[in-house]
């Protein structure tokens, strides 16, 4: 049995028909405004940003995205390698678990977007409720335990990643003896590292991106084919 670690970025999810929001060449990042609306600050002290973000939210195909070949190939193999699998994912699409992948097994560095929760009291409830809040007549549903503002469930840029979660990408980043980046440009810190912390350690590094990384040089195999073919292509390799 080996030890399988998976990165996912954005391109995993491009063909599920989600863009690349929060990347460095992101929408987010690209579009000032759009960018204010998942930024910690100004969410938390407007509530016109807050009306914004929400209809943002409803308004994003990620909600009604569906797992695509790349997300199933990961998924069977979980199930019927019989090797040890870990994702860490920079996604908040939650497609990993939608394709089957068990929750406890997917580390989200940067959340989820199907959760919501609340800046005050930490109370989580799920992304479909408040947004039928929203369409039912409250543009910016308050928390229902203590009034408190509520948020996505996932990292806003100004906000620091989980620790816990972190850490525990950390250890299956050491303890992985292949370690695959999909998808990613590994350009964000602290993400990114885990690539070069897996290497360090002793995994094999592969890295399947349409782009060059800052990691290429650390990789024992570089694969630039497009994400959907070439991932399950080298999963089976792996079985
Ligand atoms: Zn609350």
């Amino acid at each position: 049995m080996t030890m399988v670690a998976i990165l996912s970025g954005a391109g995993i999810s491009t063909d599920s028909g989600i863009p690349d929001y929060r990347g460095p060449n992101g929408l987010w990042r690209r579009d000032p405004e759009a960018e204010r609306l998942v930024t910690y600050g100004p969410y938390m002290a407007d509530p016109e940003v807050r009306r914004r973000s929400w209809l943002m939210r409803r308004d994003t195909p990620v909600l009604t995205a569906e797992p695509n070949a790349a997300h199933r190939a990961i998924a069977a193999f979980e199930r019927t390698s019989g090797h040890a699998l870990r994702v860490i994912t920079q996604n908040v699409d939650g497609l990993h678990q939608a394709a089957g992948v068990p929750d406890r097994k997917v580390f989200e560095l940067h959340g989820t977007v199907r959760s919501v929760v609340c800046t005050a009291c930490h109370a989580r409830s799920p992304m479909a409720e408040a947004l039928e809040r929203l369409e039912a007549g409250e543009p910016d549903p308050a928390c229902r335990a203590c009034g408190g503002i509520l948020k996505p469930a996932t990292v806003m840029f100004g906000q620091r990643l989980d620790p816990v979660v972190l850490g525990d990408a950390m250890s299956v980043a050491k303890a992985a003896e292949v370690f695959l980046a999909v998808g990613t440009s590994l350009q964000v810190q602290p993400a990114a590292s885990l690539a070069g912390i897996a290497a360090e350690h002793g995994a094999r590094l592969i890295i399947v991106n349409a782009e060059p990384t800052p990691y290429d040089a650390l990789a024992a195999e570089v694969v630039r084919e497009p994400i959907g073919t070439a991932l399950p292509a080298l999963l089976e390799r792996l079985r």
